[in-house]
């Protein structure tokens, strides 16, 4: 801070409060309607530092003549999903094919740099549009022998039509600092050109790995055969479809910068052309769909709010308000979870709902709901539900930061790590994450019983271990990958599958969730938790899992693990171990006889060549299974993974009768949504199956850093015996896990009971 002196100081007072006086008082009685914009204008000021930055990112389209810049924004709607017919490099066809000023029409993949089109992949088909306004757009594309379709030119016209909305918003905040009409002229031409070709833009549908579909571009919703608001104007998809970034361009340059400076370029009143024929025209459309109050959702909310505020119409403000305020009611669980059960679109649903209060920060008009006023918008925020809902953004991680990875959560995913992990229970959602300890010695052991809400995997019972350090025994979480048919199947969780049947689907009648019979995480050494999963499979009598996580001094956790099933005829209880490293897998019995496929009759044994190619019939999950090895198991055996820096031994008591193997399957978090690695990552896991009658599958867990620490582990009766030394002393516990009761009885003076429940 700069020194000033003390008379200097009180000038500049006087001053400020002069400038405040003149303002506050004398402004309205004499405002013109031009300074009424100049301080309306703009409702939402732009971030206006590094000017010199910005400066530099635009400088291209300075050198640029007006009418070269108009020339930038395309005339027809682009295509965003298309993938690359040389390499099939990516995933859902997003991202795949890249596009920089100067390319035109052209295209280039990301992945293996060939440009198209090309002679091998020429536009081989054409597609002609004759628009509202009579204008003729030709969507020429390839189209391969399988009749899979590719869009390069239009996918051009795409990737141009989001770099110009940029370089749009660069520019007006380069004017908005500067004043300097070189800016603002091209920002304003830009915005204008948008405003005249809009109109023309054909509805389309525009979706991975699907043909695309064109509907007229004056037809608002419904779309034959489409979902609410697949069928898009603006964007390629209708959540957003009001020009988020012309929104902003046009608020800026409201605040001072002369329209007239279009009138030939454009046209007379071009900032009118904008407000009707490009932002009120996306509201129109995008309200035109049914409200779906789905993760999307606060985003259109938000962009109501901000085109109503700056288009200066209350109606549009209050239609998102609307939405808004209803929208907490439908979409949380009581427990604050959002209603799809997964971390990723839980934060991304709560950032969107931020989003919308920042939008109407500072908003001062009135809503007409009912008499109530906007100051229920503060309320709203102060609401528990949404509260709790923060919450869980905080806490549903892992302890290396990593969102717990259920159902559709991206496993690369991280926040801050966390110094020390408690316990949560979710009841609603159906998710419990069972924790405690300090820094390395962190432990957690999450279960779901969550049922199927949208973006949920057939994973009912299914743990995730971390500790470590590690991630033990993973979920892969979400991809967009080709193999994501295996990530949502039962097989590829540690839970049972039944007759090599994925879990129902459910519905929202009958939602194929769980039932927790018993918890308690208050005993500093024993957690425990029995939850009746059975609603996942129809055919269940008994799908129920009882877990204790024994906690015996730091870094000495061991997992108590019963899973009883009945019903149906195979059994199959799969453990994965960790999703990041292969590792090594040893099996105190020999698994050394090969099996060329644990695929049923019924099962389809093509592979997927896209994500939504998940039917076991035609695709079966258990070809995942690879280099599959078995043998048979009577009693106890031990399955021991190590990694770097981390293992986990399971000690498990296999029925008699029962088949094990052992196999290879995707580990697709590490390929990084390149489908042309996935085959490059497997992790090891062991499955065994019991048939024909009612199984308990028992097994004992133990995590360790260096070396295993548990010297035995022995079955007496229907008592559990656990031995081990700690800081030198040999210590045995006695587990009882009967039905209806716990008890864990430890020779260093410890005793656990849950009574009887
Ligand atoms: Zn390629
Ligand atoms: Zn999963």
């Amino acid at each position: 801070m700069q020194f000033i002196s003390p008379s200097l100081k009180s000038a500049l007072l006087q001053l400020i409060l002069l400038i405040s006086f003149t303002d506050t008082t004398f402004s309205q009685n004499l405002i013109t309607s031009r300074d009424k914009i100049l301080n309306k204008f703009p409702v939402y000021p732009p971030d206006t530092t590094g000017i010199v930055k910005l400066k530099l990112s635009v400088e291209s389209l300075i050198k640029m003549s007006i009418e070269e810049v108009i020339a930038e924004v395309p005339v027809a709607s682009g295509i965003n999903f298309v993938g690359c017919p040389h390499c099939n490099g990516g995933a859902q066809e997003s991202g795949v094919l890249g596009w920089d000023p100067g390319m035109g029409d052209k295209v280039r993949c990301n992945f293996c740099s060939m440009v198209f089109p090309n002679d091998e992949y020429p536009n081989n088909r054409e597609n002609v549009i004759i628009a509202p306004g009579g204008a003729r757009q030709v969507y020429r594309y390839y189209e391969d022998p399988e009749g899979r379709q590719y869009f390069f030119e239009p996918h051009a016209w795409y990737e141009r039509w989001s770099w110009i909305q940029s370089m749009a918003e660069k520019l007006a905040t380069v004017w908005f600092i500067t004043k300097e009409n070189a800016y603002g002229d091209r920002a304003a031409a830009i915005a204008g050109r948008f405003a005249q070709v809009f109109p023309d833009y054909a509805v389309r549908y525009d979706y991975p790995n699907a043909p695309v579909k064109f509907f007229p571009a004056d037809q608002k919703w419904p779309y034959e055969g489409l979902q609410p608001y697949r069928g898009a104007k603006w964007s390629w998809w209708g959540y957003m479809d009001i020009p988020a970034a012309i929104l902003d361009v046009y608020d800026i340059l409201q605040s001072g910068y002369d329209w007239k400076r279009m009138d030939k370029i454009i046209s007379l009143q071009t900032d009118k052309l904008i407000a009707r024929d490009l932002l009120r025209l996306g509201y129109e459309f995008t309200a035109a769909n049914p409200e779906t109050y789905s993760n999307m959702s606060p985003r259109v909310y938000r962009e109501m709010v901000r085109a109503g505020r700056i288009l200066e119409d209350t109606s549009i403000v209050n239609d998102g308000i609307k939405r808004f305020s209803e929208f907490f009611s439908r979409g949380f669980f009581a427990d604050g979870w959002w209603k799809e059960g997964t971390t990723s679109y839980h934060n991304q649903t709560i950032n969107g709902l931020k989003t919308v209060f920042e939008a109407l920060s500072g908003y001062a008009g009135t809503i007409d709901r009912k008499g109530e006023g906007i100051e229920n918008l503060d309320t709203m925020k102060e609401l528990p539900l949404y509260r709790k809902a923060l919450q869980i953004s905080k806490e549903a991680i892992l302890p290396n930061g990593r969102l717990i990875p259920i159902n559709d959560t991206w496993g690369s995913s991280r926040i801050e790590m966390t110094d020390h992990t408690v316990s949560r229970l979710w009841p609603s959602l159906g998710n419990a994450a069972m924790g405690s300890g300090e820094g390395e010695d962190q432990i957690m052991l999450n279960i779901n019983w969550s049922g199927n809400y949208g973006h949920s995997h057939y994973d009912n019972g299914s743990i995730i271990l971390y500790a470590e350090g590690e991630e033990l025994l993973s979920d892969i979480g979400y991809t967009h990958t080709k193999y994501r048919g295996w990530t949502t199947h039962t097989a590829s969780h540690n839970t049972v599958v039944i007759d090599q049947l994925r879990q129902d689907a459910g519905t929202a009648e009958k939602p194929a969730t769980g039932r927790l019979k018993f918890y308690n995480d208050t005993d500093a050494h024993v957690k425990a938790i029995d939850v009746d999963a059975s609603p996942a499979y129809s055919i269940a009598k008994t799908y129920r899992r009882r877990l204790l996580m024994v906690h015996v001094g730091p870094g000495h956790d061991y997992i108590v693990d019963r899973f009883d099933v009945e019903g149906g005829k195979d059994h199959d209880w799969f453990l994965h171990g960790m999703c990041e490293q292969e590792g090594t897998l040893i099996t105190s019995i020999p698994m050394d006889r090969s099996m060329e496929t644990l695929i049923p009759e019924w099962g389809g044994k093509n592979m997927p060549k896209t994500q939504y190619d998940t039917d076991p019939r035609l695709y079966h999950a258990y070809s995942f299974l690879r280099d599959v090895k078995t043998g048979a198991a009577s009693g106890l055996w031990t399955a021991m993974w190590r990694y770097n820096g981390a293992g986990l031994r399971t000690h498990i008591f296999s029925q008699p009768g029962t088949l094990v193997f052992r196999f290879r399957s995707p580990s697709i978090r590490p390929a990084g949504e390149d489908e042309n690695k996935l085959d490059n990552f497997y992790h090891t896991g062991i499955m065994q199956r019991h048939s024909g009658k009612p199984s308990t599958f028992l097994s004992v867990h133990e995590p360790f850093r260096n070396d295993p620490w548990i010297k035995s582990v022995r079955l007496k009766g229907n008592i559990l015996v656990i031995r081990y030394t700690l800081d030198g002393l040999a210590v045995e516990d006695r587990v009882k896990l009967i039905d209806g009761e716990i008890e864990v009885t430890s020779s260093a003076g410890w005793k656990y009971s849950s009574g009887t429940y």
